[in-house]
């Protein structure tokens, strides 16, 4: 019998969720922007860019923290400390998209085929956004 430690538990139930049924980029903006509350909603880009620079910064303190506190390994707790700050970003991609009035999923459509295109022509590596 496999035996988890309580580490592996708490990140399980955590990944576990409370939410069911389906979910696309779409469902989880129209569900995200329900809990937006911040001056001006609908008309507001700069909160959102902030916010999602601010929760970027968390997902790099965290990895610093794993360099810093436990000598570059991967925790269980810090994994979901990151998973966590992530989906901080996810909401602010979110409003972000709904503050411009598109759907995330059109954005991750155009974002696969600016990638692909750059496959297809041997420019992932490299830098600038119009490669
Ligand atoms: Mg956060």
């Amino acid at each position: 019998m496999i035996r988890f430690s309580d580490d592996i538990k708490r990140l399980w139930r955590f990944l576990r969720g409370k939410i069911k049924g389906p979910m696309t980029l779409n469902i989880y903006q129209a569900k995200a922007w329900k809990t937006a509350i911040y001056p001006c909603k609908g008309h507001n880009l700069i909160y959102p860019v902030l916010g999602l620079n601010g929760e970027a910064g968390e997902i790099a303190e965290a990895c610093k923290k794993m360099m810093r506190d436990d000598n570059n390994h991967l925790t269980i707790t810090r994994k979901a400390d990151i998973i966590r700050e992530i989906g901080d970003v996810l909401w602010y991609v979110a409003a972000l998209c709904q503050e411009l009035d598109i759907p995330m999923e059109k954005v991750a459509r155009k974002n696969l085929e600016k990638l692909a295109d750059r496959q297809r022509r041997n420019k992932i590596h490299g830098d600038g956004d119009d490669r």
